[in-house]
């Protein structure tokens, strides 16, 4: 496991102790003493000791931020809470920020501050996690709160094709498969034929909460009163 957390020094020609910053980093990974884990192979740790190995690897480099890919994807339900509290405490301790990619909705909730939903590789959808996951906005986005155990209402079923990456739909990239524009909601807010040939550029993902749906700011304005499409604080921004 030693070579494997150095990688990242050698890799930037760290010119410190590589013995003692790689111990620092296992010890803050939570594998204590990390001497005895100098030596060890992959098959000889736990799934849990292994993520840490790797969260090990991230730290020896005193980042600033992590980017953490489906970080307890493949962990028991057990182990996944004692990672995500160390992701935590980490990030308390060390004024880390994290970027950790999931489609687990459930772990967003529990660990984000802001989160960003993507669709077919753009943002549609971001802001403060209260805001997204209690109140969605997108249609996608709502489609996946809607198949969650604990979710009122029946499920959205997304019908259409799976999205091609290289052959992004025309209008809203995802129009060929929004329900609301099936059922008529997008032509009773007048907007049907923009969903269909007005693309919406991709947010950046600071700032208020924000989404990039014609029906969406269709429905912001209308509450907003203003009937000219100009965005309020909460009005959805495209
Ligand atoms: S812009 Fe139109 S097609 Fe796209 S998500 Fe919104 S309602 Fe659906």
């Amino acid at each position: 496991m030693y070579d494997a957390v150095a990688e990242g020094l050698r890799i930037h020609a760290y010119g410190g102790d590589e013995r003692e910053a790689v111990a620092t980093a296992l010890s803050r990974a939570g594998l204590r003493p990390p001497e005895r884990f100098f030596l060890r192979y992959p098959h000889e740790l736990s799934g849990g000791q292994r993520q840490r190995v790797v969260i090990a690897g991230a730290l020896v480099l005193e980042p600033e931020l992590i980017v953490a890919d489906e970080p307890v994807a493949s962990l028991d339900a057990s182990v996944r809470g004692e990672v995500l509290a160390l992701l935590l405490r980490l990030r308390a301790e060390l004024g880390l920020s994290a970027l950790v990619v999931t489609h687990d909705l459930g772990l967003a909730w529990n660990i984000a501050d802001r989160v960003a939903v993507m669709y077919l590789g753009r943002i549609i959808e971001t802001g403060p996690v209260e805001d997204v996951l209690r109140a969605p906005r997108h249609p996608y986005t709502q489609a996946l709160l809607s198949v969650l155990p604990e979710a009122p209402g029946d499920p959205v079923v997304l019908t259409g094709e799976t999205p091609d990456p290289s052959r992004v739909p025309a209008g809203c990239r995802f129009h060929p498969r929004c329900h609301v524009l099936a059922a008529g909601g997008a032509e009773r807010a007048g907007v049907a034929t923009a969903c269909r040939t007005e693309d919406l550029p991709a947010l950046n993902g600071t700032g208020a909460s924000q989404v990039a749906c014609h029906w969406a700011r269709a429905r912001a304005r209308a509450l907003n009163g203003t009937g000219t499409g100009t965005a309020g604080p909460d009005s959805p921004t495209t």
